[in-house]
């Protein structure tokens, strides 16, 4: 195993490991990848708990979701690889992809309610706003087809009744716009139940947008980018 893979595999686990401890899914929930090369991926396993993985547990797998090295402890690679294949076939700027189901996000998710308030700097900055994909079957071809339209102009994408996917140009990257999601969802489930949240005006949201173009070149699309064009 060459030292590059070795460091992907241990920091999926890591993530894993975080996703797991962060309330982000129950038992065997989620799935990451990492893309190697073009054709080459790691990919986490199915059917276990991502609290509790080790980098051999990580599958290795084509451009078409097929395991490309036995694994030693005969895994499949995720149900959900469609959905994550899906992203770097629409975004080549992308190189991970992570699915959960954090608490809070996911509950907005259930209920149809995009994260689309403007309540915090850092969530506006990140993340801009987060849509909600159709429900689509868990492993079938419905699921990449229904975040299909948001990956254009989105890093972050709700899925109906199921969850939330993040993506970026790195694990860290990626796994980091999950964690602000699901904090800026637990803050705004925390504020929608005290009186109306006091809403950041439209020239305070075009400038933290600038901020975030100008002072900290973040890699990644951003919804508010269409404000800057006016
Ligand atoms: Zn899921």
């Amino acid at each position: 195993m060459v030292d590059q893979e070795k460091l992907l595999r241990e920091q999926i686990c890591d993530i894993g490991k975080r996703m797991y401890m962060k309330d982000m899914g129950a038992a065997n929930d989620g799935n990451i990848s990492i893309k190697l090369s073009d054709n080459v991926l790691l990919c986490t396993p199915t059917g276990v708990s991502k609290g509790y993985m080790s980098p051999e547990m990580i599958c290795k797998i084509d451009g078409q979701g097929e395991l490309i090295e036995k694994n030693v402890n005969d895994l499949k690679p995720s149900s959900e690889i469609k959905m994550h294949l899906r992203v770097y076939a629409e975004r080549k700027d992308i190189h991970a992809v992570v699915h959960a189901h954090p608490l809070h996000a996911t509950a907005f998710a259930v209920c149809g309610i995009p994260l689309n308030k403007q309540i915090m700097p850092e969530s506006t900055i990140m993340l801009g706003e987060v849509p909600i994909a159709e429900y689509g079957t868990p492993s079938t071809e419905e699921l990449p087809n229904s975040i299909s339209p948001y990956l254009k102009d989105y890093d972050a994408i709700l899925l109906a009744n199921h969850g939330a996917l993040t993506y970026g140009s790195d694990l860290n990257n990626a796994y980091f716009k999950m964690e602000t999601m699901e904090y800026y969802a637990k803050l705004l489930f925390l504020t929608t139940k005290l009186p109306e949240p006091k809403e950041l005006s439209d020239e305070q949201v075009k400038t933290l947008v600038k901020l975030r173009e100008e002072r900290y070149e973040l890699s990644g699309r951003h919804p508010g980018l269409k404000l800057l064009k006016h």
